[in-house]
């Protein structure tokens, strides 16, 4: 039956990871010519190898390329890599694929008269989009234009592109798709440790005695990070948090399936009861924590029958998994989508912290509140974007830092931008009221990705002129352009990548972009040319040249790297986390924070940040009675699919039609069968999907996977206040069998 088949591919996929002998094991030895791997034609022998870090998840694996003449003709995990250790997901292995997609972007395309895309030169390319540009800021003012990144390209191209438009081309406003996936994290960390340091090496994956993973189903979404806990020799107790029975949750010791959005009642409920029962690390709390007293008292609105009632978790079970919390233990706390992307996701982040300060579980072994990252330099957007933070994690409000990264960058300091970007989603209300008239989209699928979908593709009708780079010409938001800049992808050109564990990474180019295409660094600079600010970014000339300037802008920051010589010393020790402040002794492998118990508020203490739970912004009704859950469908698939859906082998790793996940409690009285074609709807709007007849997803709730196109159309969109992260996980539904007579459906 379809259902059963979309658990055997999610299976197989998993099996594939683990299993040498196993059937994708098998297909990657023997079909080289057809999946680029295992053994290789003499003409295309590889004759060097050289390692890069991958360019898909936060993971950060190492892949050892092997080159014939130069160019890449295969890969393999690296094994001596710290973060992999021989050991790659199916993404991983097919990095190459997407590079030789038919559908890449070869040439600039500028939509004529007739409204048809078609190729154009360089030259025409950037004079275009420089006059348009300028005419829109001339008649409506600078911030009328601005951009959108990615956290997919390189540290170097991110802090070209954030000192181009804002010091160079007089952009106010600019965000990332990392809005999307980490603001929440950023938010958190800040207002808790005065930073945004995740304190974590991977290490404590393997020397933790308790693992407590919440919105996390690190099975499939981070596959390696998975291994690493099957490598911990501790015998952990492994506690997931999540409404449904994920792979990880059915890999788990203790599974708490809560009802959505009960995680901060559940997390508070959690405290206290390590509050109550003096399970407490009081010389921590004493020496490296502030507002415990006011925290404590907070907490006294969370007795157990209440969270028991709001989380509809037993309470035998809330007090079972809270004893396993304590300061006798290595406790470690790792979170990822399923808080991010909520409507008080900030604070859902804070009451996993602290957790984590009431046990003193920080800056030792197999400890932390670990917020494991999305995309491959969503870590290094965080830091060298100049979106939210100035370069560096400077502030824009501030005159000295303005000055220090005037130095820093040689860029005069009257062109340092003193106000601080709108959020992503303050952009597009910008868009909507016609303030923002010109935007530049990097690296990044909104008409696809962005929170619901519908409207989006309204507000981008809404731009008097729209440039989209990116590798390939035809992705949902490629297609609305009115300017394509075509670009390099992964392994087409050079940089450093920053992990969920703060280790830079090498990539490198290994493969020739295709026809015109070019890095996005390149076309930066051609940008800063055509628009007549190049000789501002005379020093930032290669990738090699401006890491040399993140440097200087990180001198004195907790993420110092000035101890880095350069991309050599990088390549020499499969990558180094950051802080390495000049002068220090060769980096330990592995390293995380805080062992100090010194955090970085002025008073170095860690702050207990904490507030009422408030109920999700859409409520369930009698024509919506379903709560939407969304998430990764399986190790093959990456966002939007843009790359992924290029690899034969990685589709045939997932299934092929969209499914719906339903409890048989809900299917049956609906007269919904196995793999029958089913209608999902939100107030606004309706997708087709095949059910997924599953005890997985409890009674009342909905899963559908985030890759396909159409999901969005669901999606309602609500913000976290503080971090202004999309509430993907969350909103009302309804579900009904489709009959022969619907046009929707297979
Ligand atoms: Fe690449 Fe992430 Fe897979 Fe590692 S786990 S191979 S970094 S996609």
């Amino acid at each position: 039956m379809p259902g059963d088949g979309a658990a055997r591919m999610r299976a197989l996929a998993r099996r594939a990871l683990y299993d040498p002998q196993g059937p994708l094991t098998r297909d990657l030895l023997q079909e080289p010519g057809r999946f680029g791997l295992g053994r290789v034609p003499a003409r295309l022998r590889p004759d060097a190898t050289t390692t890069v870090v991958c360019g898909f998840c936060s993971t950060g694996c190492g892949l050892t390329v092997h080159l014939r003449d130069g160019q890449a003709v295969n890969l393999s995990p690296t094994t001596e890599h710290p973060v992999n250790l021989g050991m790659a997901c199916p993404k991983g292995w097919q990095a190459l694929a997407p590079l030789r997609a038919p559908d890449r972007a070869t040439a600039p395309l500028l939509r004529n008269a007739r409204g048809r895309q078609e190729p154009v030169s360089w030259e025409v390319a950037l004079q275009t989009m420089t006059a348009r540009f300028k005419a829109i800021q001339a008649a409506h003012g600078d911030a009328a234009v601005a951009f959108i990144s990615s956290g997919q390209i390189v540290s170097e191209e991110m802090a070209l592109l954030g000192a181009l438009a804002k010091f160079g081309m007089g952009m106010i406003h600019g965000d990332g798709n990392t809005r999307q996936c980490m603001a929440t994290a950023v938010t958190a960390y800040k207002q808790a440790f005065g930073f945004d340091a995740p304190p974590f090496t991977y290490a404590d994956f393997e020397e933790s005695d308790v693992i407590v993973l919440v919105g996390s189903n690190l099975c499939i979404a981070h596959p390696i990070m998975w291994e690493r806990i099957c490598r911990n020799r501790r015998r952990p107790a492994i506690i997931v948090v999540d409404p449904r029975k994920t792979e990880t949750a059915m890999a788990a010791t203790h599974h708490l399936p809560l009802r959505p959005k009960s995680d901060l009642v559940l997390l508070y409920g959690l405290a206290r009861l390590l509050c109550d029962s003096g399970a407490l690390d009081e010389a921590f709390i004493a020496k490296s924590t502030r507002d415990f007293p006011a925290f404590r008292d907070h907490l006294s609105a969370f007795p157990l029958a209440r969270v028991a009632a709001e989380t509809g978790l037993p309470v035998a079970q809330l007090e079972d998994v809270a004893a396993l919390l304590g300061p006798g233990r290595r406790v470690s706390y790792w979170w990822t989508m399923g808080v991010n992307q909520g409507h008080e996701a900030v604070r859902t982040a804070q009451a996993i912290i602290n957790l984590a300060l009431l046990g003193g579980h920080i800056g030792k072994p197999g400890t932390g509140a670990n917020s494991i990252t999305g995309q491959c330099n969503a870590m290094g957007s965080r830091l060298y974007s100049n979106t939210t933070n100035l370069l560096g994690g400077h502030d824009f409000t501030d005159a000295g830092d303005r000055r220090k990264i005037a130095a820093a960058t040689g860029i005069p300091e009257d062109r340092i931008t003193r106000e601080p970007s709108l959020a992503y989603d303050q952009i597009v209300e910008r868009i909507l009221a016609r303030s923002i008239r010109g935007l530049w989209i990097i690296g990044t699928n909104p008409a696809h990705s962005w929170i619901n979908q519908r409207d989006f593709h309204d507000i981008l009708g809404r731009l008097d002129f729209l440039v989209v780079q990116d590798m390939y010409a035809t992705t949902e938001t490629a297609r609305r352009a009115d300017l394509v800049l075509p670009a390099a992808g992964w392994g087409e050109k050079d940089g450093t990548f920053i992990n969920s564990e703060r280790r830079i990474g090498l990539v490198k180019k290994v493969a020739r972009p295709p026809g015109q295409a070019l890095a996005d660094f390149h076309i930066f600079r051609l940008v800063a040319e055509a628009w007549g600010c190049g000789d501002m970014f005379r020093d930032w000339a290669t990738p090699a040249a401006v890491f040399q300037i993140m440097k200087r802008c990180s001198q004195d920051q907790p993420c110092d790297i000035t101890g880095i010589d350069g991309y050599e010393m990088i390549d020499r020790a499969g990558g180094i986390q950051w802080p390495l402040p000049a002068g220090s002794s060769p980096p330990a492998a592995e390293r995380r924070l805080f062992a100090d118990g010194v955090f970085f508020h002025p008073d170095g203490r860690a702050r207990f940040v904490f507030e009422a739970p408030r109920p999700p912004p859409e409520r369930i009704s009698d024509e919506f009675p379903f709560v939407l859950l969304t998430g990764r469908g399986s190790s093959s698939q990456w966002h939007t699919q843009t790359r992924t859906s290029k690899s034969a082998l990685l589709r045939r790793l997932y299934p092929r039609d969209l499914h719906v996940e339903i409890n048989p409690a809900d299917a049956a009285p609906r007269g919904i069968g196995p793999g029958e074609w089913v209608e999902v709807s939100s107030p606004r709007g309706a997708i087709s999907a095949r059910a997924f007849i599953t005890h997985g997803i409890q009674p009342g709730q909905l899963f559908v996977a985030m890759h396909d196109e159409t999901m969005n159309r669901l999606t309602f969109p609500a913000f976290d206040p503080e971090s202004r992260q999309p509430a993907y996980k969350h909103c009302a539904a309804s579900v009904r069998r489709l009959t022969p007579g619907d046009a929707a459906g297979g």
